[in-house]
C-alpha cells in the first residue's frame, strides 16, 4: 500500500506552483501593501498580476480591468508606478511588461533578477545577497547611487529545457 505521502491534488483556486511564492495574504481585497493602503486601482491592478500565471502588459492589465470601470491607460500606469516604488511589482524592461513580487516585497533588496522563459512566459523571481553585494560595490566605485536594478534572464525554465 504506498498510500503514505499522497500528493495534495486538490488545486481549489488557480494559483500556479509558483516555487517560491510567499504572499501571507489571499485576501486581494486587502489593501495593503508594506503597511500602506492602496487606493482601489492600485489593488485591481495588483490583484490582475497576482492571479496571473506569467508577466502581463499594461495593455494586459487595462483589457482585465475593463469591467472594473477602469478606461483610461493612465489609470493603469500610475497604479503601476505606486505598486513598483512600494516593492510589490516589477516591470521587466525586456518584454515590456509586469509581475508581482513572489517576495515579500522587494523595497530593500538591491539586486532582482528574473529568469524568463521564452517558451511558457513563467517568470521566476530571485533574490540573492551576493549579486546585490557586488552590484552594490560596482556602483560604488561608480559613485553611482542606484535607484532600482533590475536583472532579467531570457531562455528556458526547467519544465520547458526538460531538464
Ligand atoms: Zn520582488
Ligand atoms: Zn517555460
Amino acid at each position: 500500500m504506498a498510500d503514505a505521502a499522497k500528493p495534495d491534488l486538490a488545486h481549489g483556486h488557480h494559483v500556479q506552483g509558483h516555487a517560491a511564492h510567499d504572499h501571507q495574504g489571499h485576501d486581494h481585497g486587502g489593501a495593503r501593501a508594506g503597511g500602506v493602503t492602496l487606493t482601489r486601482n492600485q489593488s485591481l491592478v495588483l490583484g490582475i498580476l497576482e492571479k496571473a500565471d506569467a508577466p502581463v502588459t499594461a495593455y494586459g492589465i487595462l483589457d482585465a480591468l475593463r469591467p472594473e470601470g477602469i478606461r483610461a491607460p493612465l489609470q493603469v500606469y500610475r497604479a503601476l508606478d505606486k505598486l513598483i516604488e512600494l516593492g510589490v511589482a516589477h516591470r521587466l524592461e525586456s518584454i515590456n511588461a509586469f509581475v508581482s513580487c513572489q517576495h515579500d516585497g522587494c523595497h530593500d533588496v538591491a539586486g532582482t533578477v528574473f529568469m524568463l522563459c521564452e517558451k511558457c512566459g513563467h517568470a521566476e523571481e530571485m533574490a540573492d545577497a551576493e549579486t546585490s553585494a557586488h552590484l552594490g560595490a560596482l556602483a560604488l566605485m561608480a559613485r553611482f547611487k542606484p535607484a532600482r536594478t533590475t536583472i532579467e534572464m531570457r531562455g528556458l525554465c526547467a519544465a520547458c529545457a526538460g531538464t
